[in-house]
């Protein structure tokens, strides 16, 4: 079993209720359970970009699914939530991105783990430490040693 961590943003539709409705998909995936999710966040968009503020959490998950299998699941939950993909970064239903799987470093074309940005981004690191607040990343940095050299950013607990 592994123990994985999928963040979750919406800023379009109702996005609380994107993911409350993806958390519950999550639940049901194949040999998977949901161990837990944070808080739910209020963010403004990143970059400044013209878009209404997101809703973002992170959760747990504890799977036997093979990385890629996994993120099948994600990118199926997306699309059945409606997520369309115009620009990058742009306005979207419900975006699941894998954060961590297990202590495991990944490469390849479709996935990296740990996510690219999680070291940049509050909406990841703030509701991660809620869940795993001694977390150590498989290069051996700790979470909090992230959380404290991440570029302040506006995040509003709901
Ligand atoms: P960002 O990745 O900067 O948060 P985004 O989430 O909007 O941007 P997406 O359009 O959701 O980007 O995904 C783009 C591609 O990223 C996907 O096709 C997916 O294969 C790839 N990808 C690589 N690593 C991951 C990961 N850890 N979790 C989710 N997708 C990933
Ligand atoms: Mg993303
Ligand atoms: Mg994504």
């Amino acid at each position: 079993m592994i123990r994985a961590f999928v963040a979750l943003g919406s800023n379009l539709d109702q996005p609380a209720q994107q993911l409350e409705q993806a958390l519950a998909a999550l639940n049901a995936l194949p040999n998977t359970t949901l161990a837990g999710c944070s808080s739910f966040y209020t963010s403004p968009p990143m970059a400044g970009m013209d878009q209404p503020d997101y809703v973002n959490a992170v959760a747990a998950l504890d799977t036997t699914l093979a990385p890629l299998a996994l993120l099948d699941a994600l990118q199926g939950i997306e699309t059945r939530q409606g997520r369309e993909r115009h620009t990058r970064w742009g306005a979207r239903t419900l975006d699941l991105d894998m954060i961590l799987y297990g202590d495991q470093q990944l490469s390849c074309e479709r996935l990296t783990v740990p996510h690219y940005g999680m070291a940049e981004r509050a909406f990841v690191l703030i509701p991660l430490f809620e869940l795993a607040p001694d977390l150590t990343l498989p290069d051996g940095r700790q979470l909090t040693t992230l959380l404290a050299q991440c570029p302040p950013q506006t995040l509003f607990r709901r």
